[in-house]
């Protein structure tokens, strides 16, 4: 757990979030900002700094299991959806504890 992370603090209920799943590894809620009708955050419990640091493959296996678990609950199978992870500065990574961005619900654009 990282002290100054707010990803972690959702983690420990400390900050509060619309919870779409949980189990003992992931947690999963609804993006405050979101950019498309369906914009859900997928995040191991542990803190991972990005997916470079990512080499656990039971986690690896298991997110993904969820995201398209998550995917089909949502329906979001049915015409398609995006799954994204900004990594770093250039990459656009507002908060530095890994998470998978589910996006679905309309037609997004390409660019
Ligand atoms: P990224 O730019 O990939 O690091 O994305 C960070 C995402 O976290 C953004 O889409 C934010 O809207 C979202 N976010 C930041 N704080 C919270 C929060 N407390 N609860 C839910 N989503 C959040
Ligand atoms: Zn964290």
């Amino acid at each position: 757990m990282n002290e100054d992370c707010i990803f972690c603090k959702i983690v420990k209920g400390e900050i509060p979030s619309t919870k779409v799943y949980e189990d003992e590894r992931v947690i999963a809620f609804n993006d405050i900002n979101p950019i498309a009708p369906i914009h859900i955050l997928v995040i191991p419990k542990t803190h991972i700094d990005n997916y470079m640091e990512l080499d656990d493959t039971d986690l690896i296996i298991h997110v993904n299991k969820i995201i398209k678990k998550i995917a089909i609950e949502k329906g979001l199978n049915k015409n398609g959806f995006r799954v994204l992870t900004n990594i770093g500065e250039d990459g656009g990574q507002a908060v530095k504890h890994l998470h998978y961005h589910i996006l679905g619900g309309t037609k997004l654009p390409t660019r």
